[in-house]
Parts: C-alpha cells; sequence; structure tokens
C-alpha cells in the first residue's frame, strides 16, 4: 500500500517539472548563461558535454541569442535602424562568412547580404558548390549606418561581442571576412587587403581567410579572379575539395 504522502510527493514533481524547466530556459534567456546555471544544466552556447549534460543545439543557441540581442540600443544605430540583421544560415555551418554591416535591402529585410552585393555572395557560394543555407553569413555591425558610411570604430567595438558569440556557438571551422573593414574588426589589423589576402589568418584558434567584399567586385570586376583564388582555397582548406 502505497502512503498518502508519497502519492501527493510524486504529483507534485510531475506537475511542477515543465514550470521548473521554463523558469530555467527564461534564465538564460534573459539573463545569460553566466548568471546562474543550475548544476547539471550547461551553457547553450559552450557546447561542452560532461556526463549526462544534453547541450543545447547549436541552431537553438543561436536563436536564443537572437532574441535576447535583438532590442539592442548599446549603440545610436539602435535609432536609426529598420531591421536588426543578425545572420542567416546553418547554425552548424563549417564556413562562416562574415561582412560588414547590413546596406538599405537588409535593413528593410532583416537578412544579411540580400542586395546585389548578396547575389553575388550567393552565386560565388554556388561556384564554390555549396548553398548559401549550408554556410553562415553575418556581419560585424547589426544595424544599418546611416546612408551606407562605414562603421565607426566605437560600433564596432559596441557589436564586437555578438559576433564573438555567434562564432562561438556556430564553431566553424573555417572564416572568410569579406572586404577590409570585416577583415580589420576581426584580426584587430590595420594592415590593407593587399597585405591580408592571401596568408591564412586566425581567429580563436580558427583559420581565417580574407577576399574582397562582393559590393567591391559590382564596381571593380578585375578583383573576381582573385576573388575566385581565395574561395577556391577556402573550399579546398575546409574540406579538401579542388575546384577548377
Ligand atoms: N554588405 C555587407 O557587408 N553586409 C550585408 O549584409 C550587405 C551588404
Amino acid at each position: 500500500m502505497t502512503s498518502p504522502q508519497r502519492e501527493f510527493v510524486d504529483v507534485a514533481v510531475s506537475d511542477v517539472r515543465p514550470h521548473v524547466r521554463r523558469y530555467l530556459d527564461d534564465l538564460v534567456a534573459f539573463e545569460g548563461p553566466s548568471f546562474v546555471l543550475p548544476p547539471g544544466v550547461s551553457d547553450p552556447a559552450q557546447g561542452s558535454e560532461s556526463a549526462g549534460e544534453v547541450a543545447m543545439p547549436s541552431s537553438a543557441a543561436l536563436e536564443q541569442f537572437h532574441r535576447k540581442i535583438c532590442e539592442c540600443q548599446a549603440c545610436p544605430l539602435g535609432k536609426t535602424r529598420q531591421c536588426f540583421v543578425f545572420g542567416s544560415g546553418a547554425a552548424d555551418a563549417g564556413i562562416m562568412f562574415v561582412g560588414e554591416a547590413p546596406g538599405a535591402d537588409e535593413d528593410r529585410e532583416g537578412l544579411p547580404f540580400v542586395g546585389k552585393a548578396g547575389q553575388l555572395l550567393t552565386k560565388i557560394i554556388e561556384a564554390m558548390q555549396l548553398r548559401r543555407d549550408d554556410v553562415y553569413i553575418c556581419n560585424v555591425l547589426k544595424c544599418r549606418p546611416p546612408n551606407n558610411r562605414d562603421p565607426l570604430p566605437e560600433e564596432i567595438a559596441s557589436c564586437e561581442p555578438y559576433l564573438k558569440k555567434q562564432i562561438e556557438i556556430v564553431q566553424p571551422a573555417i572564416i572568410c571576412t569579406l572586404g577590409r573593414i570585416a577583415t580589420q574588426a576581426l584580426l584587430k589589423t590595420t594592415q590593407s587587403m593587399g597585405r591580408l589576402r592571401g596568408s591564412l589568418h586566425e581567429y580563436e584558434g580558427i583559420p581565417v581567410i580574407v577576399t574582397y567584399h562582393p559590393a567591391a567586385l559590382l564596381r571593380n570586376a578585375r578583383w573576381k579572379r582573385d576573388t575566385w583564388e581565395d574561395v577556391k582555397w577556402l573550399r579546398r582548406e575546409f574540406d579538401g575539395t579542388e575546384l577548377s
């Protein structure tokens, strides 16, 4: 015979479990994993799996991070943007492309690289024998600078932790920076594209290949050949595929 007290405890625990889970999810979503993580609950962004723990898939971790930062007002661009442009593509992509900042089309649609330069980037990805959905695409800045002016150093500094976290979650095998601004921001250098292209760089242990921004290719078609060499090299470094 079960004691009445024992029955009461069983019912109470099963009723309460979903609420506890939601409460923990909310803590992570609103306060950040560093605020409090009860024993046995892993940081969704770390992807660490110690005994018995199930890591959150990177798609869920990215989505959660997106929700957490999408109302950002850390710099004045928060006031002028239409959309916060987080990033798009596979959350577990092996290749991550990093551009500069959203333009007018991206600001309107909330997605990176959807305008003319974006269409060229899609062609480049397809020439690499990949689909856009196979890679992850984001920018150094998540909000559009007015009139497409260059990002200011303080805007880059303010947005930098967001890109860092995206890289931490996606854990790409290789990063390709598009253009001078993205390259200099990620690699923390003031060197020119001429000096930076053609060498394998590194960001927190991840190899980085530098190439021209697709918008620059629209202005200077003569850079297309070098870009093709860069992305062939990118593909080779990524998985050994030789493109002809
Ligand atoms: N240029 C960029 O650098 N990023 C975009 O998303 C679009 C254009």
